[in-house]
């Protein structure tokens, strides 16, 4: 029978990239969009990841088109750049609300359902940046640094209970989050000297999600073309 898994932030980027991997692997796929229209082909509910109450209806709407969530993508993620010196006190909590608390809000909605199936995934899209940290993304920096804190735990809280919960770093990743940066410059700390493919990502939580990760939870696998080496 086709899993059910749900994608934050599914309508594009690296999120549609893992929907369109996990649909053509069969899965039954459901995606999170805020803005404009639902991918085509593609199971969509309206979620801003910052609401619980749009997370709450979210899953009720995926439960009921296609069962419990037993694979749980959180890749809903924003970027708000700007020095210490300068950044507001709403820039740094808006980029962790989004990226971290509404990590724990939908991995908070999913658990139970999974814990009554006896098995699931969790895999967030954390960053490279998280470890070695980035000038003018403090914000951003800790809100992927706490990820891999918040995954860890879970993988210690529900490994008994077949659920496994991994973390996935990209680098730098051909989407509308890096198009404003300056290319060339980031390209050429690359050791294998371009960006990543969406669907480089995408490939990477397939596994996860699949069989052959069965023995893997708390991990944290970097997709980064060797920029972070290590981390
Ligand atoms: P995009 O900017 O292309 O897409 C971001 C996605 O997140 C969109 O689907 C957007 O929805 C959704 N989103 C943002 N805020 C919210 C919110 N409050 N509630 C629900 N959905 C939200 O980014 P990418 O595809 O590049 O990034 C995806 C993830 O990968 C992010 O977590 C990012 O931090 C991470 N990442 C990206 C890298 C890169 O180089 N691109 C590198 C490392 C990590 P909508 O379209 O409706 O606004």
């Amino acid at each position: 029978m086709a899993r059910s898994v749900l994608v934050t932030g599914g309508n594009r980027g690296i999120g549609l990239a893992i929907a369109r991997e996990l649909s053509a692997n069969g899965d039954a796929v459901a995606v999170t969009y805020r803005s404009g229209e639902p991918p085509e082909g593609l199971f969509g509910v309206r979620c801003d990841v910052t609401s619980t109450a749009d997370v709450e209806a979210a899953f009720d709407k995926v439960e009921a088109q296609q069962g419990p969530v037993e694979v749980l993508v959180s890749n809903a993620g924003v970027t708000k750049d700007t020095l210490l010196a300068m950044m507001k006190e709403d820039t740094f909590t808006d980029v962790i609300d989004t990226n971290l608390t509404g990590a724990y809000r939908v991995a908070k909605r999913a658990i139970r359902p999974m814990m009554r199936l006896k098995r699931g995934r969790i895999i967030l899209i954390s960053s490279v940046i998280g470890l070695s940290g980035q000038a003018g993304q403090a914000n951003y920096a800790a809100s992927k640094a706490g990820l891999i804190g918040f995954a860890r735990s879970l993988a210690r809280e529900y490994g008994s209970r077949n659920i496994t919960v991994n973390v996935v770093s990209p680098g730098f990743v051909a989407t509308d989050m890096t198009a404003e940066l300056d290319h060339d410059t980031i390209v050429s700390t690359i050791p294998l000297g371009r960006q990543a493919r969406p669907e480089e990502v995408a490939r990477v939580v397939r596994f996860l999600a699949g069989d052959d990760a069965s023995y893997i939870t708390g991990a944290v696998i970097p997709v980064d073309g060797g920029l972070g080496m290590g981390h």
